[in-house]
């Protein structure tokens, strides 16, 4: 059996072609969506993922601003920023690439964006939309997950879907939203044990733990779903993910590719999250004006 491939770059194209409409229909409305990215220090992965960022953007019509502030910066100096970042009505999207350094909370920073344009999700207020099931921000990796899945046309419900991986960005939150979509959901770490007594029994396998080769063919039921967040350097500097690709695919029924899998679709959800922050911004000004 040879696993059908999700093609992530390929839905996240023609989701990137989608938008462009809908934001110029917007821009012709006089609200060009926007979104400020802060960059702190030199860190060579951030910079190249806020780069990524900056041209997708440019893609679709959104316009993008990056604050580059130096690796020293106080945490009361970013805070005032992102105050002026809340404030600015022509921002509607605010994101802090993130790792910060050693002196700034991090916490404190998501806490402080304001919900409405935290497009990463990240904020307790709209992590707690998403568990209570109301409209929010949904963090952009297991959004993108999910926009897979739907366009795969994988029907969620019902079905056992086993999460490999715990962490505020993707574990936790893929969990959730597979359960908002009635899901059985199990949920793994690094203290379960047996890992793949549990992964055997998926029907929907989330891998996101950051370890090459974690899950073989051997983990894996046959026909499962099997989406692979991991992003590793194997031994010759080679991109790959959780998962044994090759080994796998001939288990699973879908897999998802490293590189070109969860990777163009996270990022594109950004771009979504900023376009409605937007639209939302545009609803709240023609409501406020009657
Ligand atoms: P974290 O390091 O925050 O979390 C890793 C999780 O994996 C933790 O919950 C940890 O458990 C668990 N874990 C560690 N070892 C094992 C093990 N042996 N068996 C089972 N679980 C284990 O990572 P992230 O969630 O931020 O990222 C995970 C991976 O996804 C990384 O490779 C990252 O680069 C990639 N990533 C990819 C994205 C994309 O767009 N493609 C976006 C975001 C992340 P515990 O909680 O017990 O420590």
């Amino acid at each position: 059996m040879t696993a059908k491939l999700i093609d992530g770059k390929a839905i996240a194209a023609a989701k990137r072609q989608n938008m462009k409409a809908k934001v110029a229909l917007l821009s012709r409305k006089g609200l060009v969506p926007g979104l400020t990215v802060v960059l702190v220090g030199e860190n060579p992965a951030s910079r190249s993922y806020v780069r990524g960022k900056i041209r997708d953007c440019k893609e679709v019509g959104i316009n993008s601003q990056l604050i580059h502030l130096p690796e020293t910066v106080s945490e009361e100096a970013l805070l005032e920023q992102i105050d002026r970042l809340n404030a600015d009505e022509n921002v509607h999207g605010i994101l802090v690439q993130l790792p910060l350094p050693e002196q700034i909370s991090e916490q404190k920073v998501i806490d402080a964006i304001r919900p409405d344009k935290d497009v990463d999700g990240f904020h307790p207020v709209n992590i707690g939309r998403m568990m209570t099931g109301q409209d929010g921000f949904i963090p952009c990796t297991p959004a993108g997950i999910i926009e897979m899945l739907k366009t795969e046309q994988i029907d969620i419900a019902g079905k056992h879907a086993v999460i490999v991986g715990r962490s505020h960005i993707v574990g936790k939150p893929a969990a959730q939203l597979l359960l908002n979509h009635n899901a059985t959901v199990t949920i793994c770490h690094s203290k379960t044990r047996s890992l793949a007594d549990y992964t055997r029994q998926a029907d929907i396998l989330v891998v996101a733990v950051g370890r090459a080769g974690l899950i073989g063919a051997d983990a894996i039921k046959p026909g499962a779903v099997v989406i692979d967040v991991g992003m590793n350097r194997n031994s010759e500097g080679k991109l790959v993910g959780d998962v044994d690709f090759a080994g796998a695919s001939q288990v699973a029924g879908l897999i998802t590719p490293v590189p070109g899998g969860v990777g163009p679709m996270t990022r594109v959800m950004l771009l979504e999250n900023t376009l409605k922050a937007a639209e939302n911004a545009l609803k709240r000004a023609n409501h406020a004006a009657g």
